[in-house]
């Protein structure tokens, strides 16, 4: 019996939502490798370029909806009597659109702003282009509160606190290719807890999963959640 779960989002989950996974598009943006906008060097080389690829997906995810795949998660939590944390390398805030509660966002969110100044992070929806003053200490060094490659994903303290208590690791939607996050699988194999990856297509860390399960979001976790509940869910592929 499954009573203590703990799940794994990536940009797959949010796909069908309309949102660009970054390896969408291949990868570039206005010619620039993500991976080169979405570092602390790139905001301090030039920042108004990294204003505005985000200030440009902070305005287009407020236009997109949850999926059946955030929903099902959703339903999952509301009712589930177990721990349960649902860990998301995502930044958008669709989980919570669609009702879900016991969320982590452990590389920061789209719709908050960190102040750089007084270190106070402050719901945010507008753009950051044009230096807005902190809501707190109206010094104009307000930075997207994204995790950039290179720096510390947050509260991973709490996931491995989680982690230890589950009997049931779910990856979804995610590439296993940016770590720590990537490397969850591995802990939870060490320490005996079942695993199972429901994505598109297998990750680059496929192979650590006791199971996998292969296609889109929307079908395989409303369909993977009703298993949970019916008492089914840890039995394998
Ligand atoms: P990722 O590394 O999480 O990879 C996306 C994975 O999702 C791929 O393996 C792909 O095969 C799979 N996928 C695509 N469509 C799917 C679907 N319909 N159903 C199930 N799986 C599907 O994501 P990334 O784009 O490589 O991004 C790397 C980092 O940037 C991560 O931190 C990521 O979460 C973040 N990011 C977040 C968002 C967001 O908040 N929505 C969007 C882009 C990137
Ligand atoms: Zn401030």
């Amino acid at each position: 019996m499954v009573s203590n779960i703990v799940i794994l989002t990536g940009a797959g989950i949010s796909a069908e939502s309309g949102i660009d996974t970054f390896r969408d598009g291949g990868g570039l943006w206005e010619q620039h490798r993500v991976e080169d906008v979405a570092t602390p060097e790139a905001f301090a080389r030039d920042p108004d370029l990294v204003h505005r690829f985000y200030d440009m997906r902070r305005e287009a995810i407020q236009a997109k909806l949850p999926n059946p795949a955030h929903g099902a998660l959703a339903r999952l939590d509301a009712v589930w009597n177990g721990r349960l944390l649902i860990v998301t390398q995502n930044v958008d805030d669709l989980h919570e659109r669609a009702g879900a509660r016991r969320v982590l966002h452990m590389h920061g969110e789209h719709l908050k702003a960190w102040c750089t100044a007084c270190d106070v992070r402050s719901p945010w929806r507008e753009p950051l282009i044009d230096r807005p003053p902190c809501p707190v200490c109206q010094s104009r060094s307000l930075r997207p509160d994204i995790v950039w490659f290179g720096e510390m994903p947050y509260r991973m303290g709490e996931i491995y606190a989680a982690l230890r208590e589950a009997d049931l690791f779910v990856s979804i939607g995610t590439s296993g290719a940016v770590y720590p996050a990537a490397g969850l699988v591995r802990d939870a194999r060490e320490l005996g807890i079942e695993t199972l990856e429901l994505n598109l297509e297998p990750s680059q860390g496929s192979q650590w999963f006791h199971a996998a399960r292969h296609g889109p979001a929307s079908e395989l976790v409303p369909a993977w959640v009703e298993e949970v509940l019916a008492g089914a869910g840890n039995s394998g592929p």
